[in-house]
Order: structure tokens, then sequence, then C-alpha cells
């Protein structure tokens, strides 16, 4: 195929946005956000610390505090939501240019589902803004007893790399629709879409301090997490960081919100419609250069149709187009950073050394750029390490299993438990699959289905909370109950 080509957008916002103003680090100090094609830096970005952090949150405080945001007619609070959804899709080909320059990921999924969903989520909950209702309870004796959902106050948001514009906005949705202020740390990989978005925001007229975006390092997330000012944590990321965060978290008891990784079982039955099975594995796994928390890692096959899926899913990995993510046919990029690309590497090291079948890839493209070839390993057993650990790349694990009493078992044998999927025409086994399974997510004949009204979050160690719909929402706010006396 031709090569259709699109050039990057410029990059116009490298600054710190506090109180409505964008200002340079206090410290003056700056790193570089690298392009992960050819691993020249892309920009130097203000790196905020405790000081910077300091400032936001006095400024996401005020405006909570003492108004306007907190003072604004709900409606209101929609509308410049929905104003700032409408100025994303304005922008769509900037945003999704400068999502795929930083982050590497193909300008065709940019365009197609990280920008189309960022901007129904904002949509989605700029609806809810003005639908938070309490109840009235009916409490014994004469009183009148009612409920009030308010807003937690202060949001601290610390976001990753893999969906940098989808995560800002499935934070900023349920936090702006309560009424809560926001102090945002996108990743140190890839600041830079949320820099955008934050500058449109002040162009559909948020007020000043009620989104506020300090760029930075770990140590920037921790002085927010520290900072007696922020009221709430809402965190995307590793297990091993959420566990920090609870510890400085608990000084100020901060309410917490984690989504975290996954190994998630995707289960093939002999039964299932092989091809739409062959399409969803491929997909649940290769998907965002294998960057995704649900994505379908453990792939469990049904041994009678092993052989069979095996060819299928192997010819599938070979198709697939690797190389310049602004190349509109290409539908995998580079891998987000070194620390990534290396720890991928070593991952594939050790499949080939525990033993098992490397059937195609395992190696890195080119010698420049964080390339690696989509790879399929066959014969994996559950206690390898690629079984069992969070590989986040291009990396799969086929094992095979006998039959539906054994495989729930084995589904659940992971301290994750974000998301599952299984694959099969009969009604009873995916039901029963679906109730037995220890995961936020059960997708049935389909993978990674998202939709803003559909509640997204972790059993076990994949989280806390949930993110999304209805529940998303409540995790932003604190209910209030107040009984008068009726004389
Ligand atoms: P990943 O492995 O996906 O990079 P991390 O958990 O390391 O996941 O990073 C996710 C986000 O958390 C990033 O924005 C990162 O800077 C931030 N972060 C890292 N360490 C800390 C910490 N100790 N406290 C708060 N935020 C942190």
């Amino acid at each position: 195929m031709a090569a259709t080509i699109i050039a990057p957008p410029k990059i116009r916002q490298t600054n710190l946005l506090i109180g409505g103003k964008w200002t340079e680090s206090r410290s003056g100090k700056r790193f570089a956000t690298v392009n992960p094609v050819n691993e020249q830096v892309l920009a130097e970005v203000a790196q905020g610390d405790v000081a910077d952090v300091d400032a936001a949150v006095k400024a996401a405080r005020a405006a909570f505090d003492s108004g306007p945001w907190s003072r604004m007619d709900a409606r209101d609070r929609g509308r410049l939501m929905n104003k700032l959804a409408d100025l994303m899709e304005a922008n769509l080909e900037e945003l999704a240019g400068l999502e795929t320059l930083d982050n590497g990921k193909p300008l065709r999924d940019a365009r197609a589902a990280d920008l189309p969903l960022a901007i129904d989520c904002l949509r989605y909950y700029a609806g809810w803004a003005d639908k938070l209702t309490g109840d009235t309870i009916p409490i014994r004796g004469n009183y009148f007893c009612y409920t009030r959902r308010e807003p937690v106050g202060v949001a601290g948001q610390i976001i990753p790399w893999n969906f940098p514009i989808l995560m800002a906005a499935w934070k900023w949705g349920p936090a702006l629709a309560a009424g809560c202020t926001i102090v945002m740390k996108p990743a140190e990989q890839t600041p830079l879409t949320c820099l955008r978005m934050a500058e449109l925001a002040q162009e559909a007229g948020f007020p000043d301090g009620v989104i506020n975006v300090v760029t930075g390092y770990g140590d920037t997330g921790a002085a927010i997490v520290r900072h007696p000012g922020v009221d709430k944590i809402a965190f995307t990321g590793h297990y091993e960081t959420a566990q920090k965060i609870m510890v400085d978290a608990s000084a100020t008891l901060k309410r917490l919100t984690f989504e975290l990784g996954g190994k998630s079982p995707n289960v093939v039955f002999a039964d299932a419609d092989l091809d739409a099975a062959v399409a969803g594995a491929e997909f649940g796994l290769f998907f965002n250069q294998g960057q995704c928390c649900c994505a379908g890692s453990r792939l469990f096959v049904e041994q009678s149709i092993h052989k069979q899926f095996v060819e299928k899913v192997v010819a599938r990995a070979k198709t697939r187009q690797i190389g310049d993510p602004f190349d509109l046919n290409t539908t995998q990029g580079p891998q987000v950073d070194a620390d990534q690309f290396h720890k991928i590497m070593s991952y594939i090291d050790k499949g080939k050394s525990e033993g098992a079948h490397c059937l195609t890839g395992g190696s890195r493209i080119g010698n420049k750029g964080f390339f690696i070839e989509p790879t399929v390993f066959d014969n994996v057993s559950d206690d390898m390490s690629i079984a069992r650990d969070e590989i986040f790349g291009p990396v799969m694990s086929i094992l095979p299993f006998k039959n539906v009493d054994e495989i729930i078992d084995r589904a659940n044998n992971t301290y994750y438990g974000l998301a599952a999927a299984v694959w099969t025409k009969d009604v009873q086994k995916a039901h029963r699959f679906a109730a037995s399974v220890r995961a936020g997510t059960v997708w049935v004949n389909c993978y990674d289905v998202f939709d803003a009204a559909a509640p997204f979050g972790g059993f076990k160690m994949s989280g806390m909370g949930r993110e999304l719909g209805a529940a998303g929402l409540a995790n932003y706010t604190e209910l209030k109950t107040v009984t008068m006396s009726l004389g």
C-alpha cells in the first residue's frame, strides 16, 4: 500500500498551568519528552516541584472554596464542559497528531479511538452536571431527613502515558461534573496533549484555578499526593506506585481511586466463531502496541481448536503494519520509551528461556526508535513469567486448556482482576464464566468495548473504585445527610 504520511502538528505549550496562568516552573527546570520513533527530543517541558504543586493546589482550593466554581450553576458547568468537547472536536487533527508524536501510537488510532472517546466522555459527564441528586429518607421520629451529593473538593489526578488524552478526559469529566477543581499531573513521557487540552479549556471559558496542570516526574505526583489541600487522588498507573500513594495519602486520609494493571484472561472455547475470536485476540492484545492495562495477555484456547487457532492468529499477527505512526497504513508504532522497550525485550527473553515456543516475532525492528515485532508465544504454562507478569507490550501468550471447569480457576489464578473475555456460542457457558471470573469488566464475544456510560475498574490488585458511568461520578462526591426537626 502506498504510504499516506501526515505531517505532525506544532508543539505550542510546554509550561505549567497554575491559577489560569501559563508559567515556567519556579526552579526553572525542564525535562525532555522524546519522540519514540527516532529517540529525538520533541520538547523541553517545565518540571514542576513541591513549590509549583503548592501554588497549583492553592489556586484549585481558592476556585473551589470561595468560587467561582463552587458558586456556578450546575447547568453552566455542564455548558463549559460541552464547549471544551466541541473545541476538542474542532481541533481533533491537531490533538491526535500531538498524541501520536508524543506516544508513538498510530495516527489512525488516535483519530478513530482516543479522541472520539475522550470527547464522548466529556459530553457524557457534562450531561450529569445538573443531575446529581440526593434522597429523602423516612427516618424514625418527627424529622425531615435528606441527603445531598456534594463535590469532594480538590482532586489530584495522576495519569499514565498509554492513553494520555483519554485518561485526562476520564479524570476531568466526572471531577468537573461533580463540581471539583483539579490539579493534574500527566505522565512525564507524554505531557503534550494534556497541556493543549488545558489551553482549550481556557478558551472554552473555564474560570482560573479550576483546572491546573503541573508536569513533571513521580516526585511531582508525590507532592500532589502529600499536599494537605488535596481532598482526593485519582490515579492510573502501576500498582507499586499506588502502594506508595496509599502510604503518602494516609497522613491526610485522602479519598483514593486507582485504576491499575492487569493480566486479563481471554478465553476461546471450541464452539466460538473462530475468525471473530482470532480477530478479537489480535485486537485485544496488540492494540496500542500492547500497552493497555486490560490487554488480553493470557490467551486461553481450548485444546480441540488449539492448532487451527494458533495458525490463524500467527498469520494475523504477521499482517500487522509496523512503522511510522503518521503513515495512515501503520497499525503498530513504537513502544513509548526506552524503559518500556527494555522491559518487554527482557520478558521475551524470559519466555524463550522458560520454555515457551516463540512462533513469530521476538526481536527489535531497526536500531532507532522503540519498535518491537508482534510476538506470539505458544505452549505457555501458568507459572511462566510471561503468563504471570504484566508485560505491557506486543507479546501474546497462548495457554491451551481442556474444559470450562478448569478454565475458571486458571483465569482467576492471578493477583490482578481488571478485565476478562470469553468467546463461545453457548449462553450458559458465557454467563457461568462472566459470573465466576474475578474481574471488573467481562467481554463476551468482543474485546475492548468502552463507553463513557459503562463503569470500568479492577478487582484485587487491579484497582479501587470505578471510573466512567454513574459509579465514576460518585467517587468525586461526598454524601451529606441533613436531618431537620419538624417541631
Ligand atoms: P507506568 O509504569 O505506567 O509508567 P507509573 O505508576 O510509574 O506507571 O506512572 C504513572 C503516573 O504516576 C505517572 O504520571 C508518574 O509520573 C506518576 N508517579 C510515579 N511515581 C509516583 C509517586 N510516587 N507518587 C505519585 N505519582 C507518581
